[in-house]
This record gives C-alpha cells, sequence and structure tokens, in this order.
C-alpha cells in the first residue's frame, strides 16, 4: 500500500452506542475522477498512485490506521423527530490533524449499507457526489465554513433510482460530524452520561473555551448566525435544514438540494421535497433558531438547576435573531462597500434588495456590477435603480476604500443550478471536462477571469433549473 493517511480515531474511542464500526463494501472498479491537491497537502496526506487512491477513496482498501464506523444520529426532518438516523450511506475512515492542530474527520459518503441504512442501498449516484464536490469546494474559497471534498471516484457499478445511474463515492472533510442530531440521539434515549460524553468532546474539539453547556449553546449559536448570514450574502439556499444537517462545528454540510439564486427572490425554495418552504432563502434565518432551540432541549439534562438552564437557554436562543441581523447586516453592508454599517444601513440594503426582487435582477451579477461598474443595465426599472444609487453614493463618500471591500466579498463566480446540471449530464455521459472546469474557475470565485465569463450568464429561460433533488 503506497497510499499513507496519517490517522487518529478519536471519535472511535467514544462509547461503543456512538457509532457502529464495519468496513466499506467494496466496489467493483474504482477509478479517480478528482483528488484534491490543495487540501491534501494541508492535511499532511500525500498523493499516491491513481489506482491506489481509487480503491482507498471507493473503499475498496482500508488504509493503515483508519477505523471504520458509522456515526449514530437522530434528527428533526421538515420539523418532525425521527429518534434514530446515522450514517446510513457514509463512513467515517478517521481523523487527521492540519499543520494548525486542527483535527479533521475523513469521510466516505457512498461507502455502502450501514446499520443505518434503514430501506437505502448506502449508496451515491455520480450526479450528487460531483454536485458536492463542486459545490462545497466554491463554497470553501467563498470563505463560508463547510465541509470539503477530498476525492471522488467512480465505482464501475450502476445504483438504481428512477433510472440506473453511474454509482461514485465521495470523500468529505469535515471539521467533525457532530451534528444537533447526534445530541439528540442521546438525550431522546434519557442517555444523560452518553451526552455528557457528547458534551465534553464536542468542547474539546471544537471549543476549549466552552466550561457549560450554556456557554457551548451560545458559542454555536454565534457560529451558526454566522454561518446563515454567510449564506445569505452569495444567494445559497440550503433546502435541508435538518437538524441532523445543522452541525456542532458551524460549517455548512450536506449539499443535497442546495441551490443558489439567480434572480433575486425572498421566497424561493429549489428542493421538491420542500413544498411548503420551510426552508426558503429567506426562512434560513428563522429555521436556525428552530434547530438552536432543538439543540438546547438536549443539554439541559447536563445542567444541575434545570429551572435555571431553561430560562438561561431561552435567553440565548431569543437572542439569535439580533445575532443574525448583526451578522447579515456585516456581511450585506461589505458588499455596499459599508466597512462598519450600523442599524440605519439596513433600508439601504433592503431597499436594494426589494428593488431587485420586482426586477428580478441576477443576485449575484448586479452585486458584481455595482461593485465594479455601473449596475444601471443590471435594472429595467432604471429610475428606481437612480434614485437608489444616489443614496448610496451618498452613504459610501466617508468609506476611504468602498470598492476594494466589494472587490473582495462580491464574487464574479458562483455554482450557477443549470453549470451545474450540466457538468453532471456531461460527467454521466463519460466527459470529466466541464467538472474540472467548474472546479477549477470557482477556487477564483472574486478574480476576472475572461475565459469563464460564460459562467457568469445566469440560466436562459430553457436552461433554467426549477427544482433540485436530495442526494440519494
Ligand atoms: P440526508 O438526506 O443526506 O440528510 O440523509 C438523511 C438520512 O437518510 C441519513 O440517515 C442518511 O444516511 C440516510 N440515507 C440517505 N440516502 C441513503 C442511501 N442511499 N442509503 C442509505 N441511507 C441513506
Ligand atoms: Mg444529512
Amino acid at each position: 500500500m503506497t497510499l499513507s493517511i496519517p490517522f487518529s480515531n478519536s471519535y472511535a474511542s467514544l462509547p461503543p452506542h456512538f457509532h457502529s464500526r464495519q468496513p466499506a463494501a467494496p466496489v467493483a472498479a474504482p477509478q479517480l475522477i478528482a483528488f484534491n491537491d490543495t487540501l491534501a497537502e494541508s492535511l499532511g496526506i500525500a498523493p499516491g498512485p491513481p489506482e491506489d487512491m481509487a480503491r482507498v477513496f471507493a473503499g475498496n482498501e482500508t488504509p493503515q490506521g483508519a477505523d471504520p464506523l458509522a456515526q449514530a444520529y437522530a434528527g428533526h426532518q421538515f420539523g418532525n423527530f425521527v429518534p434514530q438516523l446515522g450514517d446510513g450511506r457514509a463512513l467515517l475512515l478517521g481523523e487527521v490533524t492540519d499543520k494548525t492542530g486542527t483535527r479533521f474527520d475523513i469521510q466516505l459518503k457512498g461507502s455502502g449499507r450501514t446499520p443505518y441504512s434503514r430501506g437505502g442501498d448506502g449508496r451515491a449516484w455520480l450526479g450528487p457526489v460531483l454536485r458536492e464536490y463542486v459545490v462545497s469546494e466554491a463554497m470553501h474559497a467563498l470563505t463560508i465554513p463547510t465541509t470539503r471534498a477530498l476525492a471522488a471516484v467512480t465505482t464501475g457499478e450502476t445504483v438504481q433510482r428512477e433510472t440506473a445511474l453511474p454509482g461514485a463515492v465521495l470523500t468529505r472533510v469535515a471539521a467533525s460530524h457532530i451534528r444537533v442530531g447526534t445530541f439528540q440521539f442521546f438525550a431522546a434515549r434519557g442517555d444523560t452520561k452518553a451526552l455528557q460524553a457528547l458534551f465534553d468532546y464536542t468542547r474539546t474539539r471544537h471549543y476549549p473555551d466552552v466550561e457549560t453547556p450554556n456557554d457551548l449553546l451560545s458559542a454555536v449559536i454565534d457560529r451558526q448566525a454566522a454561518l446563515v448570514a454567510a449564506w445569505m450574502s452569495v444567494g445559497f439556499i440550503h433546502g435541508v435544514m435538518n437538524t441532523d444537517n445543522t452541525t456542532l462545528s458551524g460549517e455548512t454540510i450536506d449539499y443535497g438540494p442546495c441551490a443558489f439564486i439567480d434572480d433575486y427572490h425572498p421566497d424561493t425554495v429549489f428542493s421538491s421535497i420542500d413544498r411548503h418552504g420551510r426552508y426558503a432563502y429567506s426562512n434560513q434565518a428563522r429555521v436556525i433558531v428552530w434547530n438552536m432551540a432543538q439543540l438546547a432541549n438536549t443539554l439541559i439534562p447536563l445542567c444541575p438547576d434545570q429551572d435555571k438552564a431553561v430560562e438561561d437557554f431561552t435567553t440565548l436562543v431569543h437572542s439569535m435573531p439580533t445575532r443574525i441581523e448583526h451578522a447579515w447586516l456585516t456581511r450585506f453592508g461589505a458588499k455596499l462597500g459599508l466597512s462598519n454599517p450600523d442599524p440605519e444601513d439596513r433600508a439601504l440594503i433592503e431597499d436594494l434588495l426589494t428593488l431587485m426582487a420586482t426586477d428580478g435582477a441576477d443576485f449575484t451579477n448586479a452585486f458584481r456590477a455595482i461593485a465594479t461598474s455601473s449596475a444601471r443595465d443590471q435594472f429595467s426599472d432604471r429610475n428606481t435603480f437612480d434614485a437608489w444609487e444616489t443614496r448610496w453614493q451618498a452613504r459610501i463618500a466617508s468609506e476611504p476604500d468602498p470598492r476594494a471591500l466589494m472587490a473582495r466579498v462580491n464574487p464574479a463566480f458562483i455554482p450557477r443550478n443549470h453549470r451545474v446540471e450540466e457538468m453532471i449530464q456531461s460527467a454521466v455521459a463519460g466527459d470529466f471536462a466541464p467538472f474540472h472546469r467548474l472546479t477549477a474557475v470557482l477556487a477564483r470565485p472574486y478574480d476576472d477571469q475572461p475565459d469563464a465569463l460564460d459562467l457568469t450568464r445566469p440560466p436562459t429561460d430553457s436552461e433554467r433549473v426549477r427544482q433540485t433533488f436530495c442526494g440519494t
């Protein structure tokens, strides 16, 4: 074996009911699609020959030091509590530590059935694997906390969905895979001892300054508030903000039916299963508060004075909308060149968004145009835009270098849905060039890339993607 990964296995040392140990189920003919050299290097993973990497990242060979296991968790799916979910198609191989001493999970997704698979086949098809690879790496380049993609392989097997589709496995890297649903798993069983162990593990791994459950809740609320504001600032809709898809680390996880807005509207929903718009673009700021309330519930048994805990946690959860508001104002203020926005700037931002919504302006291109040139062409209602622009010019007159700030935070490139779909269709037909091109361009979202102007174009009516689907 030539591929060496410096694994350690801290999650495996947690009590047995935290996980279920098992090897991956081998696949017929693994072939490497992509290996993320830059990420690998930062994790101290040296690349090996492509055949070796294909075997390891398909699960056909368990690398030395790995201790593969499926993690147990529960979760609220669309508001309904499911006491047992767990990794039904994923395996944690182990953890590696980067140069700064931060520990990361290395997980295979699509690696076969586990005790948590319920009716599923444990597999993934190529589309969701490439979608997660492209979108998670794009989110990272957009400076948004996220799980990442280390490798993708095809399996040489088909998986049966509505039709037979090519199988694939993604290797995901995460600060951890601890979810609100992991806490719910033990809270629902009344297993306070396990909850305490999970609490201690989580604070050691993610929040070394945290001492009490109250501290932890506050710290997670801060990270999640910042995260949702960051999503909104690039027009990102997660699509399945179930509590099992909300991390304690504050990273974005689970790129299922996620999508970026082209023409801005706050009610936008893409996910085919989100019939009531629970996870619509502008609802994300409310849903995350609900998810934090669920986390709060699980932490109560860890508190000596539970009545006091309920009171304190309620205060914390109620403080979250203000924290989101603050993070939102910072993000959107920066998009308009405001280095230190104050609450009075909210109207300036809101009025622009309202104009975009009524006008059907492209979210990304309009902000980029305001940042780099005149955005007048982006709007059909030019009089309203002109009036808004006059107010904005007056406001930024006192800013030291608004254009430089705006250039840093308004991307030219996002993973547009129609380009992601097109890339998947090419890959299914055997052409991975669009995947490699998208990955390369999206790694530098703030740079003008004249060769890639086609990737800044909004979809035509026939190209428009109206629905996205879970990555099953
Ligand atoms: P997700 O939609 O990725 O958040 O997954 C929700 C739950 O369904 C998790 O417990 C997954 O492990 C499980 N799941 C999703 N797809 C599959 C599959 N193909 N086989 C087995 N379990 C799956
Ligand atoms: Mg999930």
